[in-house]
């Protein structure tokens, strides 16, 4: 027998990664902390397992465990969220998004989707991305002086450019989303409306955002966001589109599913239909509002929209004299993780921009409240008003992680 095969090179840099989450104030909105449970179901051997198909239809053999794990699954998100179909096998949002479009979109049809520096996702229509690429794709923005979305502007553009589908949800929009609106938009041009819910997921999930199930056509999510589960991603539709979406995601555009993920996001969805999901998420809230309010009142980093009512904002940093790109990397030395964010009309290129976007998804599975956000948020104003005082950017950081230490993994 040879000697088994020791691979110090990644075991290794894991650790050193959970080190740095755990010293860190991770503030990447689009980020949580999955339970244990969730990561065993995802590290199990479940791994091992081929099912394409679905449950009780697959082409393999020995796969009436995984069958158990998927519908229950399936019957969790539908109870979440209230949907008469679910499909829990997509890998990813972007997945997810693909097939939603290959279920109901021809190529070079239109879609209409939020900008990217508005607060859109590349799958939203990007040119970059294949839903740019393969869609003739057209984008609205924001008011320019609420910075919010303007519905009677994007009632006029949907006239305009009379898409096939409407796509509504972003990946960096603090404020609420009225579905309703895009619904009449959508009805009103005879498109569908997606709705990818992924950044507010778990916000929905509490009752604490408008429902777009049963609103929109078809409704798409990450699971690893506010909804704190796996990396991963899901459809929800109503029964008559079941068909389209099933084979849209298998065989359309997936091979076998990732059925060790779907344990995972299983049990995350049995995780957000306990009562402390709610408090959690309404937590999630208070303390990105928390943290806007400490923004609003510096006198040179601007809130985008001028608040929050979700998990999440932007800065404009114009006033600062420094970059997006600078502003993340002068916090991660002060163990502050935050990521670059494009501005309403950025002037800057997408690896520079002049923003940052801050999400307390994370701060608050470690359990901090509105007191230790408002700190956390003095500490960035500090560090960002200090980029050239070593001295002072050695203080916040022993703060910094003085902060993130009371707080420890759950
Ligand atoms: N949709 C939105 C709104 C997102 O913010 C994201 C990810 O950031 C995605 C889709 C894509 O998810 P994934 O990274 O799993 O492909």
């Amino acid at each position: 027998m040879t000697q088994q095969f020791k691979d110090t090179l990644i075991f290794s840099a894991i650790e050193q990664e959970a080190a740095r989450q755990n010293r860190t104030i991770e503030l990447i909105a689009s980020e949580n902390f999955a339970s244990p449970a969730v990561r065993a179901a995802q590290g199990s051997v479940l791994t091992n397992k081929y099912a394409e198909g679905y449950p009780y239809k697959r082409y393999y053999g020995g796969t009436e465990y995984v069958d158990v794990v998927e519908q229950a699954a399936i019957d969790r998100l539908k109870e979440l969220f209230g949907a008469e179909y679910a499909n829990v096998q997509p890998h990813s949002g972007s997945q997810a998004n693909g097939a939603v479009y290959m279920a109901f979109l021809k190529p070079g049809d239109t879609i209409l989707g939020m900008g990217l520096d508005a607060g859109g996702h590349l799958t939203h229509g990007a040119k970059v991305s294949f839903s740019g690429k393969m869609y003739h794709s057209e984008s609205y923005g924001l008011d320019p002086e609420t910075e919010m979305l303007d519905y009677d502007a994007i009632m006029a553009q949907a006239k305009e450019v009379k898409p096939q589908m409407i796509v509504a949800g972003a990946s960096a929009y603090s404020r609420a989303i009225d579905f309703t609106k895009f619904r009449e938009i959508a009805d009103e041009v005879g498109a569908y409306l997606m709705v990818d819910m992924a950044h507010i997921a778990g916000l929905v999930a509490a009752g604490l955002h408008q429902n777009p199930v049963g609103i929109a056509d078809v409704v798409t999510s990450t699971t690893h966001k506010t909804l704190r589960g796996p990396r991963g991603g899901i459809i929800l539709s109503q029964e008559k589109y079941a068909k389209q979406i099933s084979s849209a995601i298998f065989p359309g555009s997936q091979g076998g599913p990732l059925e060790h993920v779907i344990a995972a996001k299983a049990v995350a969805f049995g995780e957000a239909l306990q009562p402390e999901f709610k408090d959690y998420a309404a937590q999630v809230i208070k303390n990105a509002k928390a943290m806007a309010e400490v923004f609003n009142e510096a006198n040179n980093i601007r809130v985008v929209a001028g608040g929050t009512d979700n998990h999440l904002f932007n800065l404009d940093l114009m006033e600062t004299g420094l970059t997006g790109k600078e502003a993340q990397e002068l916090l991660d030395r002060v163990s502050i993780t935050t990521n670059k964010e494009a501005l309403p009309n950025e002037t800057r290129s997408p690896f520079v921009t002049s923003g940052i976007r801050i999400g307390t998804a994370a701060i608050t599975t470690r359990g901090f409240d509105e007191e230790a956000s408002r700190k956390v948020a003095h500490l960035i104003a500090d560090a960002l008003n200090n980029a050239a005082d070593e001295a002072k950017l050695k203080q916040i950081k022993k703060e910094a992680e003085l902060l993130v230490m009371a707080h420890p993994m759950p």
